[in-house]
């Protein structure tokens, strides 16, 4: 069988997951048809023209760069149809509706290339039932592909392959999805809302069933069912409210219909008080009010008791929380099951009925285990499935407490556990050797597919094997230099400690050291760690170096910094940066500097520096005055660098965060010739490959930055002046001004001449001068203190 390569794309239904499906493929490169119904009147693809309209505004943004919106091609059924035959791919994404969708493929079926790939999106249609829509040649190329909204940010996809599809099709895609598009693919088995669905919302009615029970606030559910047990922040309540109540009910009435045999069947169904609620249109999130709703600035949540809004609050009892501070997760468990008190009693009944639920539900729903918990983590954002974190809890002793409660009827249902989770043997289902398939009662290695070579450090569950930690070459306090030899034993891998990768004077000192280690050892450096790739300085010692009046440690300390970009840029070697999350502030500039970079689509890349009342000094400035001047050379006026510095400012005095790699090339913080992955685990080995070529191609460090002509005082005047109208205007405050014009004297490269040619060490002097007079004062001490304390920038 041929590669599968994908040239063209087509989807079906601009819906709110089709359109946002197209988006995602037009991020990843691929020009896409979008089709859906012709419209009744005007524009005959007028419902695709919405739709595509609706992207630009709908947050967070679909679309990783306004332009991609150019490759997705309006199209409607009755004109375009000949236009499938060029397709690759095909996702249909209509209505979910049986007939609907079966009268569609029939319809397309005619005009699609004989080689092309058909998947569904369906969330709870049989995928079997819609392959026999199909002429039967089609069968082998058909299956489901179930994305989570939203698409682009949501990991996980569910690959649900027929009795007829082609395992080869199934592979290749799976492999596509994963590197092309980023997801985390699992595959589950045609049964109703496959997997992550079937599972989360049993979650979500065992907690709405245990509230009602032991008449718990929602809002104290919330409290109790967030990030305090690795979920989500929106929890179960405000997670119902995002995701629309009827929305909810809906899905609550596919498992009522499709599932009569689940032995948890009586549970399948709306609550009346939501029922109330979704009769009032009261929906949640789209419709303003739902479980909370919003009165001025305060948030007020329903009681379902008087059907009346009262203050959110949202606490945890004393015993709870002290239950939940305790580390180890057997000891945490005990204590939950053994407390009378009834938060404690709603968390192990929560947990209880999910791990219960899941256990008799896995043969049938999904291949092993670690399929499941995956899921859990990549669909619903759960920091761990539910059989990792029984088995972290102590398999055995979590399995009697369910046996116990299910035969004193406390569960929801008095179906016994599966013998295989009662084996007094198990110690768990995740091995070094594999992960528990109940249905194959054995346990399953990870997928072979060769993709996964891609993945270094992939996302392990609680108990599989663990990677690889590589060999350390040198290490000090808030850096590790180190290498995988398997990988390529020449590279060097430079990584952050410190906590959320903060850079204080340790890290500078130490990322200077591994770089003359690894130019004196290695033939390339690779500057790699997990998200946040870096947050910036650490403004603490900043901030009391400031209290403390040492100016002149803070400009030496800046200078440090200055010069560890530096080192960077004129390593002997080529320094490849691998970024994933936040880049901000110090850590921009750092990638600035490196030779090449390689981003992760999800890469929020900016200089910030303003938001604390500062400018960028970590050879920041100095290098967008640098890049303003390579792209007027390539004009016939040189010297005019200053349309070059317009965006830049703007950005520098705004604190403007690009939200994604793609738009972090067009702010000029990475180059159009940078890679972007799309699934971040491939980083560092695409990273490690990109830093061997440049060796083996025989790499020249760039030449010393000199002649660079600045706009100088013009520049800063023509900056001055647009400052000054928003001043007056009250749109900027007195020290916004200030620090503005700080940002625009280090990009005009101070009071000089417009045109005056400048060379790296002037450029650097500029930014460190101004950086230090605005430490000097106290609205920006201020700041700095007020983001310290609460993560937020103060406008003063
Ligand atoms: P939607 O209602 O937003 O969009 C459905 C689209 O189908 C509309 O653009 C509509 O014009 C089109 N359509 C309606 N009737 C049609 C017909 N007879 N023939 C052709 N097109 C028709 O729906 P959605 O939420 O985007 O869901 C689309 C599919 O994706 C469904 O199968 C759904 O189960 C699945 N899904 C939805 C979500 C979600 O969170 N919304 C998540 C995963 C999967």
């Amino acid at each position: 069988m041929s590669k599968f390569t994908v040239k063209h794309a087509a989807v079906l239904g601009a819906g709110v997951m089709g359109a946002q499906i197209a988006a995602h493929l037009a991020n990843a490169g691929v020009p896409v048809t979008l089709y859906d119904l012709t419209a009744p009147e005007g524009d005959r693809n007028g419902i695709v023209k919405k739709a595509l309209a609706g992207l630009k505004k709908l947050e967070p943004a679909p679309l990783a760069q306004a332009s991609r919106l150019g490759l997705i091609r309006p199209a409607n059924y009755d004109d375009d149809l000949p236009a499938l035959a060029q397709c690759d791919l095909v996702i249909e994404a209509i209505a979910e509706r049986l007939d609907w969708k079966t009268a569609l493929y029939e319809r397309i079926a005619p005009h699609l290339a004989p080689h092309a790939v058909v998947a569904s999106n369906t969330s709870g249609l049989s995928i079997e039932t819609l392959a026999g829509a199909l002429p039967e040649a089609l069968r082998p190329r058909y299956l489901g592909v179930h994305f989570f909204n939203p698409p682009r940010y949501m990991r996980l996809v569910e690959v649900i392959p027929t009795r007829h599809t082609d395992v080869r099709v199934a592979d290749q895609l799976e492999a596509w999805l994963t590197s092309r598009l980023g997801k985390g693919v699992i595959r589950a088995l045609d049964t109703p809302n496959f997997v992550a669905n079937r599972i989360g919302v049993f979650s979500i009615l065992a907690a709405l069933h245990h509230t009602e029970r032991l008449g718990l606030p929602f809002d104290d559910v919330d409290a109790l069912t967030g990030p305090r047990i690795g979920r989500p922040k929106s929890a179960t309540y405000r997670t119902a409210d995002v995701v629309g109540l009827d929305t909810l009910a809906h899905v609550i009435g596919t498992m009522r219909e499709h599932l009569p045999d689940d032995p948890w069947h009586r549970w399948f169904q709306t609550p009346a008080w939501l029922q109330a609620l979704i009769d009032a249109r009261a929906l949640g999130q789209k419709s303003g009010v739902g479980v909370y709703k919003k009165v001025g600035k305060e948030i007020q949540v329903l009681d379902p008791a008087t059907g009346e809004y009262r203050p959110q609050a949202g606490k945890l009892s004393d015993e709870t929380a002290a239950i939940l501070k305790e580390r180890d997760p057997a000891k945490r468990f005990a204590a939950l099951a053994a407390s009378q008190d009834p938060q404690a009693q709603f968390l192990w009944s929560l947990f209880r009925d999910t791990f219960h639920y899941a256990a008799v539900q896995l043969a049938s729903v999904a291949d092993n285990a670690r399929d499941l918990d995956l899921a859990m983590r990549w669909g619903f954002g759960w920091s761990q499935g539910p059989f990792e974190t029984w088995q972290a809890a102590g398999w055995q002793q979590v399995a009697r407490a369910i046996a116990t409660d299910i035969a004193a009827g406390r569960a929801m249902s008095d179906v016994a556990l599966p013998d295989w989770a009662l084996d007094p043997a198990r110690t768990g289902v995740h091995t070094e050797a594999g992960s528990w398939s109940a249905r194959e009662q054995s346990y399953k290695p990870r997928p072979a597919l060769p993709v996964y070579q891609r993945q270094l450090y992939p996302d392990r569950v609680h108990g599989e094997a663990r990677d690889e930690p590589g060999q350390t070459v040198w290490e000090a306090d808030g850096v590790r230099l180190w290498n995988l030899p398997a990988q390529d034993p020449g590279i060097a891998i430079l990584s952050l400690t410190s906590k959320n990768h903060t850079i204080g004077g340790e890290v500078l000192a130490g990322i200077q050291e591994a770089v003359a280690r690894a130019e004196r050892d290695f033939d390339g450096l690779v500057f790699w760690h997990s998200a946040p790739f870096a947050v910036g300085a650490n403004l603490e010692q900043v901030y009391q170096a400031c209290q403390a009046g040492e100016f002149d440690m803070l400009e030496r300390m800046v200078e440090t910094f200055q010069r560890t970009s530096l080192a960077l840029h004129y390593a002997t070697i080529p320094t490849v940066a691998a970024v994933q999350g936040m880049a901000l502030g110090g850590g921009c500039e750092f990638l600035m500097h490196t030779h090449r970079r390689v981003l992760a689509l999800e890469s929020y890349i900016g200089l910030v520096e303003a938001g604390v009342g500062l400018i960028p000094a970590g050879a920041g400035s100095k290098q967008l005055a640098a890049r303003a001047a390579t792209l007027a050379a390539a004009t016939a006026t040189p010297n005019e660098v200053f349309p070059y510095l317009q965006p830049v400012f703007q950005n520098i005095a705004t604190a403007q965060v690009a939200k994604s790699a793609l738009q972090a090339v067009d702010m000029g913080y990475a180059q159009a010739h940078d890679t972007v992955v799309f699934h971040p685990d491939e980083l560092l080995w695409v990273a490690l490959r990109e830093a061997r070529a440049a060796a083996d191609a025989g790499h020249t460090p760039p030449p010393p930055l000199r002649d660079v002509p600045v706009a100088g005082r013009t520049g800063i005047a023509n900056f001055e002046m647009v400052l000054l109208n928003m001043r007056e205007g009250g749109m900027i405050s007195d020290h916004d001004y200030r620090v503005a014009r700080s940002a625009a004297v280090a990009l005009c490269g101070g009071e000089v001449e417009a045109g005056t040619r400048v060379d790296e060490e002037w450029l650097l002097a500029v930014e460190r001068r101004e950086f230090v007079a605005l430490l000097r004062t106290p609205e920006t001490q201020a700041r700095i203190r007020h983001t310290l304390d609460t993560g937020k920038p103060l406008r003063n």
